[in-house]
């Protein structure tokens, strides 16, 4: 198990969010942040490079690594794989970082249940609409494969309630302060989500 909290920071949100801005944002700002680079079966968009946004792999390489127990933790999200590797997180954490993995909820549950001590942080868009517009706007995948975020959207949205904290992303910098502030004053209580996450939260339920 990690000695201690802040080891560890997950964030987790519905894909559309902007949690790799946010993420990108953090590990610039704080140079003891680091995020782990996941590897995913998943094709390579225009806009990614391979070793900067995901390590992409075949899924027979990626089958081997599960066989090797390479993985931190692993889930099948939106019908590709993501992991996160084990090795360059440990080590990360060893130098004395904390280190952010971007993942699913699926992953933020495995994790959990190995280092207890990981703080977990979700992303909420403002609102529905303000998702779909986003997803729009990215421009990077096809209608169908917008349309499927969007609805599993509905059902991660859910799983917010299982983490340390939820967090509205309206305005870029005012997530990350409000993040890095958290992280900075916790001392192993939940921040209560507020009328208005809850309001947001409820919205995707309809
Ligand atoms: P995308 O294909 O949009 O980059 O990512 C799709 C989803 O996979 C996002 O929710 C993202 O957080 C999640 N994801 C990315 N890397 C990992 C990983 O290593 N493990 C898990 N469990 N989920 C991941």
């Amino acid at each position: 198990m990690l000695p201690k909290n802040k080891s560890l920071l997950i964030i987790s949100a519905p894909s559309g969010t902007g949690k790799t801005t946010v993420v990108r944002k953090l590990i610039q700002d704080k140079p003891n942040m680091v995020a782990s680079i996941s590897y995913t079966t998943r094709s390579k968009r225009d806009n990614e490079i391979d070793g900067d946004d995901y390590r992409f792999v075949s899924i027979p390489v990626f089958e081997a690594m599960v066989a090797e127990h390479a993985f931190f933790e692993y889930a099948e999200v939106f019908g590709n794989f993501y992991g996160t590797p084990k090795k360059e997180v440990e080590a990360s954490i060893k130098e004395g970082k904390t280190v952010i993995l971007e993942i699913d909820w699926q992953g933020a549950n495995q994790v959990r249940k190995t280092e207890p001590n990981c703080l977990t942080l979700f992303l909420i868009p403002p609102s529905k609409e303000e998702l779909k517009k986003r997803l729009d706007k990215r421009g990077t995948d096809s209608v169908g494969e917008i349309n499927l975020r969007f609805k599993e959207a509905i059902n991660d949205i859910q799983h917010s309630i299982n983490y340390d904290a939820t967090f509205v992303n309206k305005d870029l910098e005012l997530t990350c302060d409000e993040i890095i502030n958290f992280v900075k004053q916790y001392k192993g209580l939940k921040k209560p989500i507020s009328e208005h996450e809850l309001s947001i939260i409820n919205s995707f339920k309809i």
